[in-house]
């Protein structure tokens, strides 16, 4: 709203500021913009506006959040978390968020109220607003979980040690075939790795299960040279479906200790 040039003139003499006085209060020795001072402004604009519809989808068994299209945080607690939190706070430009305290006030499960107590700093000053929240939690099994719930599978990869009959604590040996594993699996080609579904842990190493029998047997064979490993397939018959057979295959991969990242920083250990 322009102000008139009359109102302009009035003798501010503290008006050290562009000459500019909070039309609210009066002030003259801080700056405004439309017209107000910064405490003003902040009395009538909600310097954090809240989200429409806050809703967290989250996995009641793994306990991830949807994110977009993608589910994250798996392993993560069902309770609300700052994290998930934050994002349904919407600052104005000039207002930074530095500390958010959240108190939760209903008991309902499904709808979370929460108030937050925001530290803020708005225009060279510190403040410290609240906000109300609600939340509605949804609960949908994530990807994951239902592929294991509905033993989605038709191909396991089976990580090995070299040896049949165990030698080394098998923890140290699941430790290690975990690490190649990771290793390996950034390499590997998109289409199998889109073809990963779950992975197990097992006394002898780990389970990797795969929903295509096709891209298993080539992340097989491309582990076997890239690891040096034996590998061996073996089908089994799982069940009928449509009236033929539904096999499964497991390939058992036995890979030798250098495969290991880690292997030649550790120190060699005779062998008895
Ligand atoms: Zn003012
Ligand atoms: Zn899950």
């Amino acid at each position: 709203m322009p102000r008139s040039s009359a109102s302009r003139s009035e003798p501010t003499a503290a008006a050290s500021i562009g000459g500019e006085f909070c039309v609210v209060c009066g002030r003259a020795d801080v700056a405004t913009i439309d017209g107000e001072c910064a405490d003003c402004y902040a009395k009538h604009h909600a310097l954090v506006r809240v989200a429409q519809h806050p809703t967290v989808v989250l996995c009641p068994t793994c306990g991830a959040r949807l994110v977009g299209a993608h589910w994250e945080r798996s392993g993560t607690s069902a309770l609300l978390t700052s994290e998930d939190l934050v994002k349904f706070l919407e600052p104005l430009p000039e207002v930074g968020i530095r500390r958010v305290h959240w108190e939760e006030t209903g008991a309902n499960p499904l709808v979370r109220t929460l108030t937050g107590a925001l530290d803020i700093r708005f225009r060279g000053t510190e403040r410290t607003i609240g906000v109300d929240l609600q939340v509605k939690i949804e609960h949908r099994t994530c990807l994951e979980c239902s592929r294991r719930a509905g033993h989605y599978f038709t191909a396991v990869l089976q990580l090995r040690g070299l040896e049949e009959r165990i030698k080394e604590p098998s923890r140290e040996l699941r430790a290690r075939i975990g690490r190649i594993w990771d290793h390996v699996l950034p390499e590997a080609r998109t289409d199998w790795k889109n073809a990963f579904s779950w992975r197990e842990e097992k006394p002898e190493g780990w389970d990797i299960y795969f929903k295509d029998k096709l891209a298993a047997r080539a992340m097989a064979r491309w582990m076997k040279d890239r690891l040096g490993a034996q590998l061996k397939e073996s089908p089994s018959l799982y069940g009928r479906k449509d009236g033929h057979d539904v096999y499964r295959v497991t390939f058992c991969l036995r890979i030798p200790p250098e495969a290991d990242p880690e292997y030649r920083a550790k120190p060699r250990t005779s062998s008895p």
